[in-house]
């Protein structure tokens, strides 16, 4: 962990203040996105929150608004997901994008329970690469920011609730979570 994404652990964990929205936030008609109509039968109540990455390594000069907007387009062709199966992603340059809607629950590959997941992606493949420090800080003011303004303060990772079906979010992502420094903390 590099000493921002430190700091700002620390800060998430001790501060009194409410948190805003990450500080570069790329909401979706910023990115062009275009979802599908939802079916009702996808709407959930949020409680907790889930952590993936994208298991594709991240190459120098890769774009995250081409990135996601082929993931959207992809989803709704090949999955017949009518939006993208996140609710956020984030880049190793610390940009969070806005997924899915909050209301409505994700698609996966996998089968686990969805109901009441909130899907976060870190770009990159964490078996091969490091979380960047930039995305690490992005990752903690979102955390934080869903559980000041949303209420969720459950934290854990696909292949804690997918047990032998994948190793998402991957080792680097996932030591994190495991040692207890990426955690929610309620307030
Ligand atoms: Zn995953």
């Amino acid at each position: 962990m590099g000493p921002s994404a430190a700091r700002l652990l620390l800060v998430w964990l001790l501060a009194a203040r409410v948190w805003a929205q990450p500080q570069h936030f790329v909401p979706r008609d910023q990115w062009g996105s275009q979802p599908q109509p939802m079916p009702t039968n996808l709407q959930h109540v949020p409680q907790r929150i889930v952590l993936h990455h994208s298991g594709v390594l991240w190459k120098e000069g890769d774009d995250p608004f081409l990135k996601i907007r082929a993931l959207q387009l992809w989803g709704q062709r090949e999955k017949h997901w009518p939006d993208l199966p996140y609710h956020f992603l984030i880049d190793p340059q610390g940009q969070v994008f806005e997924g899915r809607e909050l209301r409505y629950r994700p698609d996966s590959n996998t089968e686990y329970d969805l109901n009441g997941v909130i899907n976060v992606e870190l770009w990159g493949n964490f078996d091969e690469q490091k979380v960047t420090p930039q995305a690490l800080d992005a990752t903690v003011q979102l955390l934080a920011w869903l559980r000041d303004q949303h209420g969720l303060e459950v934290l854990s990772t696909h292949r804690s609730q997918a047990p032998g079906q994948t190793s998402c979010p991957g080792e680097d992502l996932f030591r994190y979570f495991e040692s207890g420094r990426l955690a929610p903390v309620k307030r």
